[in-house]
């Protein structure tokens, strides 16, 4: 059936809530914490949700394909393929999550008060689940699509993502794509991007009674630390972006010292920077390098160091008029039954590594993600298959 010829209601009145919700308990019921900086493990798996939802994939008849990002820790691509004349659609969600110290049962799915709960389930499972529904409704109706329709299982998105800078890398690279991070099914075009680095002073360690020998390094980083006190007011006098506002900068961890009685020789500052579309990582190092260069001739011994970068993630900026936002803000007028404010997204996401216009819209709301209480509504569950299969058929006039 050609796409310009569907019956949409018909369609989206298949949109089965019964399997959505299984599908999204099983994968609740898979562990796939993120390691963070250890190897994978069993208390962190991302491989067995990786070949689990590869295989309701395979069920379904999709092509399916992984690539290793690293030992154990695969992405997961499927994708029907179109005919060709349209544009290549990815509908994109990360198969991690966050930690689960204090949560009490995470990994055993409860539904109540027409919610389910547990880790994972709006960040972002729920999201992945009604991907899959997406691709049976297609596949079952025989639905010829102009372009193809990817589905991608990424892997790490809740530490460094590597799993999406290994698509970056590697492709597949799409037309367009959707991120199915939690939203409350809102379409957000934009969100800053997160760039973390360590900073270091170096000293001279003797004995803290004759302090007079030595050189205190936690003394020099608090004066390194002084020369940012107003780095945040020249931030906000800067041009802003229209949506995200301004970048932002917040020291957020610092180490330095063994025992009081002995002058510290290292000091080490974690600092956090929130950036906007145009500002590189190398801008910012310039930025910090002008702030503390000037103490290296004012301060006796003061010795310094930038780096390394913890934490690298892109800003998001797809233009408002792209066909991506324009269809998926009506998919989600058309659903939800007023506009989408189109604001930005909290934080960071994979989108921008997919190198394509790109939207954040998925079910549940970033105030449950990463909390100990975690829920997705599961009406928003339904309603998001209705936003991306309505703006998959609409991107498939898109030329
Ligand atoms: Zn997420």
């Amino acid at each position: 059936m050609p796409p310009s010829n569907y019956p949409l209601q018909a369609l989206l009145e298949q949109v089965a809530q019964g399997s959505i919700v299984d599908l999204l308990r099983e994968m609740i019921a898979i562990p796939s914490v993120n390691p963070f900086d250890e190897p994978a493990n069993e208390d962190c798996r991302e491989l067995e949700i990786a070949d689990y939802y590869q295989s309701r994939m395979d069920h379904l008849g999709l092509l399916t394909s992984r690539r290793n990002v690293v030992s154990g820790r695969p992405n997961i691509f499927g994708r029907i393929k179109g005919n060709g004349t349209g544009p290549c659609i990815m509908l994109a969600g990360h198969l991690d999550t966050v930690g689960v110290t204090g949560y009490s049962n995470p990994f055993d799915p409860v539904i109540r008060d027409n919610r389910v709960y547990g880790r994972g389930s709006c960040d972002m499972k729920a999201g992945l689940a009604a991907f899959i529904e997406v691709a049976r409704i297609i596949i079952q109706n025989d639905i010829e699509l102009a372009g193809d329709l990817l589905i991608a299982g990424i892997a790490d998105e809740e530490h460094h993502m590597i799993g999406s800078k290994e698509i970056r890398e590697n492709g597949p690279i799409p037309d367009f794509a959707i991120v199915g991070e939690p939203t409350e099914l809102e379409v957000c075009h934009a969100h800053k991007g997160q760039l973390c680095m360590h900073i270091r002073t170096y000293g001279r360690a003797c004995h803290s009674s004759i302090p007079e020998l030595g050189v205190n390094a936690i003394s020099h980083m608090a004066k390194l630390i002084g020369v940012f006190e107003d780095y945040n007011d020249e931030l906000m006098s800067r041009p802003p972006h229209p949506e995200c506002g301004h970048g932002r900068f917040s020291p957020g961890v610092i180490r330095g010292g063994d025992i009081a009685s002995s002058v510290p020789d290292f000091c080490e500052l974690e600092v956090d920077r929130r950036t906007i579309v145009g500002e590189s990582t190398q801008d910012v190092i310039s930025e910090y390098r002008k702030r503390i260069e000037p103490l290296t001739s004012s301060v006796p011994d003061f010795h310094y160091e930038i780096g390394p970068v913890t934490i690298e993630t892109a800003a998001l900026d797809t233009p408002l008029e792209s066909p991506i936002v324009e269809q998926s803000a009506q998919a989600y007028r058309e659903t939800v039954g007023q506009a989408s404010e189109l604001k930005p997204f909290n934080g960071g996401t994979d989108a921008p590594n997919l190198m394509c216009p790109a939207v954040i819209c998925g079910p549940g709301s970033i105030q449950q993600a990463h909390t100990l209480d975690e829920f997705v509504e599961i009406d928003q569950v339904t309603d998001a298959v209705k936003i991306y299969l309505r703006t998959v058929l609409a991107m498939q006039q898109v030329v």
